[in-house]
């Protein structure tokens, strides 16, 4: 009898065990995909009348739709995306996030859908910087995680700033605009939507650092269905004009 009681206890923990397992993987059981995004990014993710908008939402929205699926969108910093997916918290990571080598080895990314790629941006009234190579002595703010904090870092001892680092675009943009940095590194769809559509004293100085190109990721190795299907939703899209009506829709013709 004791056996029995035993035997049935051990059975009861291994369910409830495996339950919490399932909830804690983004998918669970019912289907429904969990996508990082960046806080605020526009034009490709920010909240407006307490809806989350933007090209990465509505394009996620459009290929779950395309492909049958259901989603859910998380916004955090965009240095915590990778790490959520890593720790089964996320199932998609999105946030205008560049295809990089670096990523490649932990996420797998889908066919690029936007080209992008890294602007130094100064204070409208600045003169003096016009380029890189005039930030000797000079601070640059840059943001946690991203392809521009990486570019700051790598370039440090060569143009010789200083460098802080904050955890979104608002906060970096500010830096500037108060005066305790003297420029910051931005994807430049980002900084001209943000110059194009805010009173931000910023401008653009000097020529794009470098290109890449905007990729959905999911965690490497184990999503192969997933991407899949984001890679079959998205040229869906591409071909039935949706996805252009959705960068139209944000940036204009
Ligand atoms: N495209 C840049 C990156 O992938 C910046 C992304 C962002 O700030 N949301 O690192």
């Amino acid at each position: 009898m004791k056996k029995l009681l035993y035997f049935s206890l051990i059975i009861t923990l291994i369910l409830i065990l495996s339950a919490c397992g399932d909830s804690t993987s983004g998918e669970g059981g019912d289907g429904v995909y969990t996508v990082g995004v960046d806080t605020t990014y526009p034009p490709f993710e920010y909240q407006e009348d307490g809806e989350m908008k933007g090209i990465d939402i509505d394009l996620i929205n459009a290929i779950a739709e395309d492909q049958g699926f259901e989603i859910k969108i998380e916004a955090m910093d965009f240095s915590g995306i990778i790490p959520a997916m890593q720790a089964g918290e996320l199932d998609i990571g999105m946030g205008g996030m560049s295809i990089t080598e670096e990523r490649k080895k932990t996420v797998d990314f889908s066919d690029p859908y936007f080209e992008s790629g890294l602007s130094l941006v100064v204070a409208k009234d600045n003169s003096e910087i016009t380029s890189i190579e005039d930030l000797e002595g000079k601070t640059i703010a840059v943001k946690n995680g991203t392809t521009g904090a990486n570019y700051a870092t790598e370039n440090k001892d060569e143009y010789g700033y200083e460098i802080i680092q904050v955890k979104d675009s608002t906060s970096m943009f500010q830096e500037v605009s108060n005066g305790s940095a003297d420029a910051l590194l931005e994807d430049y769809p980002v900084i001209m939507y943000a110059i194009a559509t805010s009173d931000l004293e910023l401008k653009v100085a000097g020529d794009k650092l470098n290109g890449d190109n905007y990729g959905i990721s999911v965690l490497k190795g184990k999503n192969d269905e997933l991407l899949k299907k984001i890679n079959d939703g998205l040229a869906n899209l591409k071909e039935n004009g949706k996805y252009d009506e959705i960068i139209s829709k944000y940036l204009g013709e």
